[in-house]
């Protein structure tokens, strides 16, 4: 298994924290398998949540976790009727917008209203599970999709896949659209499946799906993992690990590594006193890298970029995409073994809690970071 020591380890908490998650809708299109909010359930009743309540939610995340990020998700988050005025209210408070949707109802009239309303970014969920037709037409979606957002650079564009594993889910295919198309897809989010109905408690979880996943994308984009969230109990096991490759027009030049991030993350922390997570855009200016000029990777990447750059007659971009691979929560002997930090916690009842197991909290599990 990978040696996570060896990574930088992400260093926000449930209460200093540069993402969370609301969820003002749980109306949506699809009935995703293991869909964490069921919101196909048979008799689950889809509801859209009152705006004063969204915004004074948002406004609580902002006091009390110090969010620059809220990701806006459901149920589908463009299916709620207040959409644009709620990302309106986020830009107000000065708090960036991720929107994590099926993409459904996304077309440049929507996209257009997004960007002028402050959207920073939107991850679109697509995969195989979802019954949105063969592999084919599922990747004419997503080449529509990165046409549409070469059109408007101001918000970045993500893709989200759930899986099961590398040769399962034809990951093959997946990353090589990916990389052909880095200079709009600024982030890739790669999210094991987990049965966390189950009441199966693991003594050992089997990483074996997750470990052949490390190997793939490091031979595949020719980089190491550069950072990681780690878990509440089992501390071998990353529970979110954070690739960086970066490209110069689709080709791969180079990653960040950990170091690099290790001061990207504490600049940015010292500059705006806020954590490192979202930008406006996945392009990397060359003289950035001077500042890391004693870094072996920062020095290959700038070498790279400038030989790229004399045979392109300096016509080229360079830019970074953001690949993550969650590895979510199991259930030991000891509760739950989630996430820690957990970038995607819910505000229930007036705490902070995994979004992922609402639906057991709900019920009356008592589940806690
Ligand atoms: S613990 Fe948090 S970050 Fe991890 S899968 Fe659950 S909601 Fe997502």
């Amino acid at each position: 298994m990978l040696n996570v020591d060896k990574l930088y380890r992400v260093r926000w908490n449930t209460f200093d924290n540069a993402n969370a998650m609301v969820e003002p809708t749980t109306f949506c299109q699809l009935n995703c398998p293991k869909c964490y909010r069921e919101v196909g359930k048979e008799g689950s009743r889809p509801i859209n949540i009152d705006l004063d309540i969204v915004r004074k939610e948002i406004d609580e995340l902002k006091k009390i976790r110090n969010i620059e990020t809220v990701t806006l998700a459901g149920g589908d988050p463009l299916l709620y009727p207040h959409i644009i005025k709620l990302v309106k209210y986020c830009r107000k408070i000065n708090i960036k917008v991720r929107i994590c949707t099926n993409g459904i109802l996304l077309d440049s009239e929507l996209l257009i209203k997004l960007r002028n309303a402050g959207t920073n970014e939107v991850l679109i969920h697509l995969d195989k599970y979802q019954g949105r037709g063969d592999e084919n037409e599922q990747y004419a979606i997503r080449k529509r999709f990165c046409e549409l957002f070469r059109e408007f650079p101001e918000v970045n564009l993500g893709f989200m896949v759930m899986i099961r594993g590398v040769e399962e889910d034809n990951l093959e295919r997946l990353a090589s659209f990916y990389i052909a198309n880095s200079d709009v897809i600024r982030l890739v989010s790669f999210i094991f499946t987990k049965d966390i109905r189950s009441e199966q408690v693991q003594a050992n979880p089997n990483t074996e799906n997750l470990e052949k996943l490390i190997v793939f994308l490091s031979a595949r984009y020719n980089c190491s993992p550069a950072a990681y969230f780690g878990k509440k109990i089992n501390k071998k096991i990353p529970s979110w690990l954070i690739f960086v490759p970066v490209f110069s027009d689709g080709r791969a030049i180079g990653y960040i590594d950990s170091s690099l991030y290790a001061i990207s993350s504490k600049l940015a922390r010292l500059i705006k006193g806020k954590h490192w997570f979202l930008t406006n855009k996945n392009t990397i200016n060359p003289y950035t890298l001077f500042f890391g000029i004693f870094n072996l990777n920062a020095r290959k990447i700038l070498k790279n970029y400038t030989k790229e750059s004399i045979d392109n007659k300096f016509s080229n971009r360079m830019n970074y995409q953001i690949i993550t691979v969650n590895y979510g929560p199991d259930q030991t002997s000891e509760g739950w073994d989630l996430c820690d930090p957990c970038p995607d916690a819910i505000l229930y009842d007036g705490k902070l809690v995994p979004s992922c197991l609402l639906e057991r909290i709900k019920e009356g599990e008592n589940i806690q970071f």
